[in-house]
């Protein structure tokens, strides 16, 4: 095979393309990845998923978030809060995750090139190296996992400086004394209440009249009571109809007449697929209007039968967690690599403070597809561990069918949500059923008791088995 040839060429170095593209080295495939930015990682290390997730952490640390439930509201580790002792721990994280990717790279002999890559046909790319020159490879076997960048709309005077998207947002040189963030999908409502950890005072504009409408509304009702508390002014149901300047602060106008100034504005108006410089036609690929590709969501193939596509490109559910899983599955069906079906059921986290977690259905999707339930709700302030956390807020819901008793959702609210979901993942997708957290003992003291006080909660109630 000649230098420029691979059984496996990978376009983009995201969790889907990282993903891939060492499952097909396992299997002995010959694999190329190109990654047009500076660094390998995607989206997930640089801009989103990490960064986030640092920024989030560091910001509880600094502030001393956890302890304010004992110590009281004006508690703080460290007094003044610049954002030079946020981007420090931000960039160790990140120089890690690049360093452990690299290495992993290495060790399963998948190859890199650094540049942006563009169909010439249907099975070569060139790729527009950073020296001027081009290179063209040829691929057996493509998957494009380019992944998606900030929706910016015309109207908006995006500057970089304090009208920013979500991009820009994890490399601000100062903090705000107040933010109003535009949309409250997960990334707005992840950074909104992050940045009110900060004792920035925050405003959180949304048009439709609810948010989050994905989540277990009774979660949403317990989560919208604690920013409230806290002093999150919430503008659901507002449209912003343009941004302005006074003193070089944005006020944001919403259709309702009511202005908003304040030192810095996050838009985030979604996020659209990044295919535009791909020249899908060479290849007879089209993407949609948001740029995204259509795929077989068992194969990834797209209607290119030896170009799969994964990750954020193809759309929902748009996760680190799930690109990584939608990358291996593409690279073993491209090499007959026999693996079973995918799961019913995925978590889905959201790091906002307090976080969120769920698995499995909903209340309302239970009520709309008419089976019989009931539920068992515990707060962490009943556990053990949650009174010597000092923690006053959280609560986690299940749901159970009443006639097999088996469990079919688990949502958490608050100190630990991410972690604890996987439990109740574990028993769903396994078709557990109540009985298990009834007949199973679980470590004391831990929040992980909150398990059985829901479903004892719910047994209360239950018909007998
Ligand atoms: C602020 C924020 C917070 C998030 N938080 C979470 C979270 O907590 N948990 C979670 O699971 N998910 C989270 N996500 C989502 C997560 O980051 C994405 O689902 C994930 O990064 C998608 O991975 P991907 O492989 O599809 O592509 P990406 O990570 O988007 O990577 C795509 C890569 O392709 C490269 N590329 C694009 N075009 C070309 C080209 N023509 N040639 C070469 N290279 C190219 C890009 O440079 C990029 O490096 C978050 C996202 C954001 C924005």
């Amino acid at each position: 095979m000649s230098a420029n040839t691979y059984d496996f060429v990978v376009i983009g170095s995201g969790p889907a393309g990282r993903r891939a593209a060492i499952q097909a080295a396992k299997v002995g495939r010959s694999v190329l990845v190109v990654e047009k930015g500076r660094r390998v990682g995607g989206v997930s290390v640089h801009t989103g998923t990490i960064p986030s997730k640092t920024l989030r952490e560091t910001v509880l640390n600094l502030t001393g978030w956890r302890e304010r439930g004992f110590y009281g509201r004006a508690y703080r580790v460290k007094k003044d809060i610049e954002a030079k002792d946020l981007m420090m721990r931000l960039h160790m994280t990140l120089d890690h995750e690049v360093d452990v990717l690299e290495h992993q790279f290495a060790r399963n002999g998948v190859n890199t090139l650094r540049g942006a890559a563009r169909f010439v046909d249907a099975h070569r790319v060139e790729v527009a190296l950073e020296s001027g020159d081009t290179r063209v490879v040829t691929g057996e076997r493509f998957l494009i996992a380019v992944g998606t960048r900030p929706h910016r709309p015309a109207d908006v005077a995006f500057n970089g400086r304090n009208i920013l998207d979500s991009d820009e947002i994890v490399d601000i040189p100062r903090l705000p004394r107040s933010l109003t963030v535009v949309g409250a999908g997960v990334i707005g409502v992840e950074y909104a209440t992050i940045f009110s950890a900060l004792d920035v005072s925050v405003a959180l504009v949304e048009s439709r009249s609810g948010f989050l409408e994905f989540i277990d509304q009774e979660l949403i009702e317990d989560f919208t009571h604690q920013l409230r508390d806290r002093g999150v002014a919430l503008r659901l149901g507002c449209k912003v109809a343009r941004i302005e300047f006074d003193n070089d602060w944005p006020v944001t106008v919403l259709d309702n007449g009511r202005r908003i100034r304040s030192e810095m504005v996050l838009y985030t108006a979604g996020r659209v697929g990044a295919t535009e410089s791909l020249n899908l036609e060479a290849c007879g690929l089209t993407s949609d209007s948001r740029g995204r590709l259509k795929v077989d969501p068992a194969t990834f193939q797209t209607e290119a039968p030896h170009i799969y596509a994964a990750g954020d490109v193809i759309g929902f559910p748009s996760l680190a967690s799930t690109s990584m899983e939608q990358g291996r599955m593409s690279a073993c069906h491209a090499f007959d690599v026999k693996i079973p079906p995918a799961p019913e059921y995925f978590p889905y986290g959201i790091y906002s403070v307090p976080e969120i977690s769920t698995v499995g259905l909903t209340e309302q999707e239970v009520r709309q597809r008419d089976i019989p339930y009931e539920c068992g709700v515990a707060r962490f302030r009943e556990t053990s561990r949650g009174h010597i956390m000092g923690l006053h807020a959280g609560m986690m819901k299940m749901i159970f069918a009443l006639d097999t008793r088996r469990l079919l959702g688990v949502h958490i609210v608050g100190e630990g949500a991410t972690e604890l979901v996987h439990i109740g993942q574990a028993v769903l997708n396994l078709h557990g059923t109540l009985d298990y957290f009834i007949e199973n003992t679980f470590n004391y003291p831990t929040l992980a008791e909150a398990y059985k006080i829901a479903a004892l909660d719910a047994w209360n109630r239950m018909p007998s088995a």
